[in-house]
């Protein structure tokens, strides 16, 4: 799998040589693959804009999608994108250079949502739902000025299980951000190829590439405190259980509208009992079962 290094593009040459970074490397790649295809996300002959912000998770899925792309395995063409939002201190010149320097097909935007958000903001809110927003809208727009069928984003499983969290705990509703979306429009998908794998490896792999990374930080907003607050549950979690987040993100893709609770999603009118001899002996020893399965709090 792992080729000569003077073979393979310019953004994955120079990697560690140990055997941890190189099953690193797999893993990401692996799982990467995975995701397009139980998400089926490729449409061979598609062009994707590729969205980097100049976080370790931006260029950990730039990398993946190029080695997957160099390897044959994903016949789609890429173009990487950053939208400079005018943060003060922003290094505008740090991904530019990158881009070039790694031979990437790239378009930088610069749109002045700062200025936009810091004047509509009351103080003391968060600055993120509407700074998203302003940069979400500036993305699609650039991806049909692309021909882009896609706009592809860098969020990973912990980014979705916090999204999770949130909603629950504080919208009232079970949604994430899925791996596949389409637009309200109706016109864009919206791709999360990296929706299989953890924070902790995007970090592990974009800091052994020496990637150049630029600080989240710069537009002075502390991340919305009920978002840091779901982090440091779920970190908890883990660390009094290791694999925790796994599973949860399993539970994601292992839904039961039946035994949940919403009569849009399942249909509990049309429920009818199994009539005849034994229908109910076999229907009260399923619902037993079902009972032991959705460890349910004795009342
Ligand atoms: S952290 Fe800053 S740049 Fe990121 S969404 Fe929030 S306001 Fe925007």
């Amino acid at each position: 799998m792992f080729d000569e290094p003077e073979t393979l593009p310019p953004i994955l040459r120079d990697a560690p040589e140990t055997t941890e970074f190189r099953k690193l490397r797999k893993r990401i790649v692996r799982e990467t693959r995975a995701a397009l295809d139980d998400y089926t996300m490729v449409r061979p002959g598609a062009r994707w804009l590729v969205c980097l912000s100049g976080g370790k998770d931006s260029y950990t899925l730039l990398a993946a999608l190029i080695e997957l792309q160099w390897r044959g395995l994903l016949p789609v063409d890429l173009l990487a994108c950053n939208l400079d939002q005018g943060q003060p201190g922003f290094p505008a010149t740090v991904l530019p250079e990158f881009l070039t320097r790694m031979q990437v097909p790239h378009r930088i935007e610069y749109k002045d949502t700062y200025s936009i958000v810091m004047d509509k903001v009351p103080q003391g809110r968060t600055y993120c739902a509407l700074c998203s927003r302003l940069r979400r809208g500036n993305l699609y727009r650039i991806a049909r000025e692309e021909g882009c069928e896609a706009v592809v984003l860098g969020h990973h499983r912990d980014d979705i299980l916090e999204t999770f969290f949130m909603n629950m705990f504080h919208g009232g509703r079970l949604a994430t951000m899925p791996p596949k979306l389409l637009n309200e429009d109706g016109d864009l998908f919206v791709l999360r190829p990296l929706a299989h794998i953890s924070e902790a490896d995007c970090d592990r792999f974009a800091r052994a590439m020496n990637y150049p990374i630029i600080p989240c930080d710069l537009c002075g907003s502390q991340e919305g405190l009920q978002r840091m607050q779901v982090k440091a549950l779920l970190d908890d979690w883990e660390r009094r259980t290791p694999g925790r987040r796994q599973v949860m993100y399993r539970a994601l893709q292992n839904v039961r509208p039946s035994h949940l609770a919403d009569p849009a999603l399942f249909d509990f009118a049309a429920l009818t009992r199994v009539a005849g001899v034994g229908g109910d002996i076999a229907a009260t020893a399923a619902e037993g079962l079902d009972n032991l399965n959705d460890n349910s709090t004795p009342r």
